[in-house]
């Protein structure tokens, strides 16, 4: 009989892919790690921030890559929230006992550090990507972090339906003229929303990262524009949303290219199968104006890598790539993730819809949110643990 050579063949390039072969590997896994060939071209620098939640900030420290990426993120200490008829819901870390909400990070360059410590790490040994003919190496599971267009997904006859929301992300880096005291800003303008993101680079009190979720024509027309006329037509958007912001945000100007992606909404039809599972944007899409994918996917792979440990001392005889070991990942990870995908989903709509007494609802029940301290705390818990 034939031994099989690893444990787990990690399938993606992305942060989800590396943080779990790396956690593989901390466990002792032997692990093959199924990366995209470099295409040799100069990539885009990504210009986008992440606001990580506690958990996933936890793994992160695990993987021992959070020391050196915490010196590039800032922490968020308060959320202002506003709705566009005066609705208004704000959460502050020392109301929910926590030392920040959450951190946000530099994404190339969390890339780049799990990325540095993939090199180091014991057991993992890069392998050519998985094709149409399969896996490129024997390994009893084969985990899929491909990210939202996955191949191998798509092979296993896995269906990933995507509700498309008309809608880019429009993403960059800002500058502004007054300290942000760590406070991360969100507008729900109907039909865009307006997220500014406090960050430390260039300037460790006053940066900011952009997230603007705006209709597809709209978010065109932005990146059509020069840098001034978009500074500009940031500045008036967020006067227009809220006439006591400019003066607390001060001017803005940006520090880094503007980039865009289209949104949209998936689930995989199915999460595993024998010998296979789906993590990360490879099994679930939601939209970013909870900033929540990545924390999802990197709660994934916290579930995942739980599970098979547990599997390994309760019933050692099975391999990790057994369905019904699998199925206990799926079970834990498929309701958190559909709640948040209904959750950004619902507000979405609420907030696209013109209708008049819509709008007032929508505001009176931001402003009522903010009054429930029960149900602020619930929304806020479920956001920090994903
Ligand atoms: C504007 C915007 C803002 C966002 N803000 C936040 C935020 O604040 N917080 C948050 O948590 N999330 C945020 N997200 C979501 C976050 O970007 C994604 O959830 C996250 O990048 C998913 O990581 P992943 O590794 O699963 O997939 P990806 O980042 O897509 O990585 C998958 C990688 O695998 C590669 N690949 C594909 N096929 C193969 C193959 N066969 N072999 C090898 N490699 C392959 C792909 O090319 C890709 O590089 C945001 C998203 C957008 C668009």
């Amino acid at each position: 009989m034939t031994k099989t050579a690893f444990d787990v063949c990690v399938s993606g390039s992305g942060a989800v892919a590396m943080s779990l072969a790396l956690a593989l590997s901390a466990d002792g896994w032997h692990v093959a790690w199924a990366k995209a060939p470099e295409s040799g071209q100069p990539t885009k620098p990504d210009v986008r921030t992440y606001a990580l939640n506690a958990r996933a900030i936890k793994l992160l420290e695990r993987l021992r890559v959070w020391p050196a990426l915490k010196a590039s993120s800032a922490a968020v200490l308060e959320m202002d929230i506003r709705g566009d008829e005066g609705g208004a819901v704000s959460f502050s870390a020392w109301q929910q006992c926590v030392p920040e909400l959450a951190w946000i990070v530099d994404a190339a360059e969390l890339e780049r550090l799990l990325g540095e410590a993939m090199r180091f790490a014991p057991k993992v040994e890069i392998v050519p990507p998985v094709t149409v003919h399969g896996a490129p190496v024997d390994a009893r599971l084969l985990a899929i972090c491909e990210g939202k267009f996955s191949g191998t997904r798509a092979s296993l006859g896995v269906s990933f339906a995507r509700q498309e929301y008309g809608h880019w992300g429009v993403a960059a880096r800002l500058k502004a003229t007054q300290p942000h005291h760590g406070v991360a800003r969100q507008w729900f303008r109907s039909p865009d929303i307006l997220a500014l993101l406090p960050f430390n680079q260039p300037d460790p009190v006053a940066s900011y990262g952009l997230v603007w979720s705006a209709p597809q024509a709209r978010a065109e027309h932005l990146l059509a524009l020069s840098p001034e006329a978009f500074e500009q037509e940031l500045q008036d958007a967020i006067l227009q949303s809220d006439a006591s912001a400019p003066a607390k945000v001060g001017q803005l100007s940006l520090t880094s290219p503007v980039a865009a992606w289209p949104l949209a909404l998936a689930q995989a039809s199915r999460w595993t199968g024998p010998g296979w599972v789906l993590l990360g944007d490879a099994a679930h899409l939601v939209h970013p104006l909870a900033g929540q994918g990545l924390n999802l996917g990197l709660a994934d792979v916290d579930t995942l890598v739980a599970v098979l440990k547990q599997a390994r001392m309760d019933e050692p005889w099975r391999s990790p790539g057994d369905e019904r070991t699998l199925r206990r990942y799926a079970r834990q990870r498929e309701w958190p993730t559909k709640a948040m995908a209904g959750l950004t989903d619902g507000l979405l709509h609420l907030f696209a819809d013109q209708r008049s007494p819509v709008r007032d609802l929508r505001n009176a029940g931001m402003s009522m949110v903010q009054r429930l301290g029960p149900v602020k705390n619930w929304l806020i818990g479920r956001a920090l643990d994903t």
